[in-house]
């Protein structure tokens, strides 16, 4: 003879609401942290290629391996934050994606790089021109003291401001408006970066770099090629300026001479 069993309801439903509400609690922390957790596993896959990258074009970028405090920024900063729902699951592939309003989100291997060669000390206060998502604004903040970011596009501005304070970062300061004039109330920057492309490069932002500043910034026609390129200004204030890479970015609007 087996055992009877006492009919009863399945144990779920025989819980106490408190014990219910500590299940609940319990299953969602742990899909939380399974999500974290790959979210952190899909990072250092991305880390992997953008390192291979950065070996293949090293030629070109004069290092064949990056800053090990821009590998810890890439290594820390959420993307999947920064890119629409939709786009969630490709956040940490190595490409750029789109992030609406025909605007795009960097290729990883290219905010890498172009991070790096801002040479950015702790102290140091960025400009950084097209905001866009936000994502390097957030990568810059890890490793200067302040950064000021400027987008066109109100929206995205707003949106990018939102984000940035939501996920804690208080150092960086969005405004909406044309990045070509820069932000000479809080010129002169240690570092510009500029993530969108103009036909020349901007004489406001070269006079807002401080001596022994570094300007990063792709030049060249919507059509024509792009070059990632490196503006350095010595202590005099000489200018050097050096052709780095053939790169593809969407192009800077607003108030320089047509194309
Ligand atoms: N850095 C961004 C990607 C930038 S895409 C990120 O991490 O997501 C380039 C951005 O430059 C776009 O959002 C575009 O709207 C903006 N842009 C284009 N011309 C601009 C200008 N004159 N001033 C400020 N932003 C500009």
């Amino acid at each position: 003879m087996g055992i009877l069993l006492q009919p009863g309801k399945p144990w779920a439903t025989r819980l106490t609401l408190p014990l219910r509400l500590f299940a609940a609690i319990v299953s969602l922390a742990a899909a939380f942290a399974v999500a974290a957790e790959d979210y952190a596993h899909q990072r250092s896959r991305m880390l992997e290629e953008i390192q291979q990258d950065v070996r293949m074009t090293g030629a070109e970028i004069g290092k064949t391996e990056l800053d090990a405090r821009v590998l810890a920024a890439l290594s820390k900063v959420p993307r999947h934050e920064f890119v629409p729902q939709s786009y969630q699951a490709m956040a940490y592939d190595n490409r750029p994606l789109p992030i609406g309003y025909g605007q795009t989100i960097s290729q990883p291997f290219i905010v890498a790089i172009m991070t790096d060669l801002l040479n950015l000390q702790k102290d140091a206060v960025v400009l950084e021109i097209g905001t866009g998502s936000g994502y390097q604004a957030a990568i810059l903040a890890e490793l200067a003291s302040h950064v000021y970011t400027i987008e066109i596009v109100p929206e995205l501005g707003r949106q990018a401001a939102e984000r940035l304070r939501r996920l804690g970062y208080d150092q960086v300061d969005v405004k909406v408006g044309d990045g070509y004039y820069g932000w000479p109330e809080h010129a002169p920057f240690d570092a510009i970066i500029v993530t969108a492309a103009p036909t020349q490069i901007p004489p406001p932002l070269v006079q807002q770099l401080k001596p022994g500043g570094r300007l990063v910034i792709p030049v060249g026609g919507r059509f024509l090629t792009q070059y990632l390129v490196l503006v350095e200004k010595d202590a005099e204030g000489k200018i050097r300026t050096r052709e780095l890479l053939p790169v593809q970015f969407v192009p800077l609007t607003g108030g320089q001479p047509p194309n």
